[in-house]
């Protein structure tokens, strides 16, 4: 019951935005950190230079605010207790949370997620040990990437996967492997395994991950009634989802046919996304999940009693200038 009570108060939706540090390229290009944040307040502003006719320049301010605003300074230990630990509890109340890092490519979404799913892993496996002991909950890793609209499983040599639904509002993934785990080293090792299948998949090139979204989650399960002989079913779910590039939605201009196709998918996926957000913010009963394949893989995460966390990250410098501001609006929108 304090733990119902608890997430009553955890926001259906919240939007976060992170800040990198500037990079040793963009200093040694002299681009400048743009982005001013006020010591704990849940605003910034965006320095964008633009020219005047005559050519000379001058600054325009942008202002945005967001649930919270964390700083190139504040540590992934931090963007855990601000996003995912308050949630962490309520998957074993049925919840079905998902927490996504969008941004441009290199503006850390990586970075940022990565250290998510084994902080949290670890949380429920204590939560799983102590306050909900020989309650036969079971913890399951899975992580798979969505790339041109086809799921890949990244546990499983990015082998091809389809989706169905199973008529009871759950989403299946057919084939898609799932582990059992019982130690934080164990995810590690499995995630570390599924992020190198990610940036080796077809070409090798670290740029092909920016193109895909990658999937990660947690899944809580338990066997009906605490009778282990029948199959354990869903409780609850915690998705981590570490979105395309968004510039790359951006692609539908590009020489190459695939790239524009890529493109195009990413654009739309990123569109459906945001429609999604916003009708589970305005309650409403009908949530446009079909708009694309990420969306409908998230279906059963937006359906009931859910949780969105979303993590906009942002690169300081005035080279990025175009896409923060892009990034920011989006967020901005979203809310
Ligand atoms: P993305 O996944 O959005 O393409 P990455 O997470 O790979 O971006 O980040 C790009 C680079 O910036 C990486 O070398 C990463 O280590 C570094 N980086 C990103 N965010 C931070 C941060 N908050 N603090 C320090 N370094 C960061
Ligand atoms: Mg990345």
């Amino acid at each position: 019951a304090a733990d119902k009570e608890r997430l009553a108060s955890v926001a259906k939706i919240k939007v976060v935005v992170r800040k990198r540090p500037l990079n040793k390229k963009e200093i040694t290009k002299k681009e400048e950190d743009i982005i001013t944040i006020e010591q704990n307040s849940n605003s910034l502003t965006v320095h964008e230079t633009k020219l005047k006719v005559d050519l000379t320049e001058y600054v325009e301010k942008h202002e945005f605010v967001f649930d919270a605003v964390l700083d190139e300074d504040v540590s992934n230990e931090e963007v855990y207790q601000e996003t995912v630990e308050p949630i962490v509890p309520a998957i074993f109340q049925r919840t079905k949370a998902t927490c996504f890092a969008y941004g441009q490519t290199g503006s850390g979404k990586t970075y940022t997620m990565q250290p998510l799913p084994l902080k949290a892993s670890h949380d429920i496996l204590r939560l799983m040990h102590h306050t909900y002991r020989n309650l036969g909950f079971q913890l399951f890793v899975s992580f798979f990437e969505i790339y041109g609209g086809k799921l890949f499983d990244l546990l499983n040599d990015r082998r091809k996967l389809c989706m169905r639904e199973d008529g009871k509002q759950q989403v299946c993934i057919v084939g898609l492997q799932e582990y059992k785990v019982s130690s934080v080293d164990t995810i590690r090792e499995l995630i570390e395994k599924g992020n190198a299948t990610r940036s080796t998949g077809t070409t090798g090139a670290n740029e092909e991950s920016s193109r895909s979204h990658a999937i990660l989650q947690l899944a809580i399960k338990r066997s009906p009634d605490g009778n282990e002989s029948k199959p354990p079913r869903i409780v609850g779910k915690l998705s981590f989802i570490d979105l395309a590039g968004s510039e790359r939605g951006a692609d539908t201009t590009d020489n190459d046919k695939q790239t524009r196709i890529e493109g195009a998918e990413i654009n739309k996926s990123l569109l459906a996304l945001k429609e999604c957000i916003r009708a589970l913010d305005n309650d409403q009963v009908h949530i446009p999940f079909r708009g694309s394949k990420l969306t409908e893989v998230l279906r059963d995460s937006f359906i009931g009693d859910s949780r969105t966390v979303m993590i906009s990250c942002i690169s300081p410098s005035s080279g990025s200038c175009e896409h923060t501001l892009n990034t920011l609006r989006y967020a901005d929108r979203v809310k």
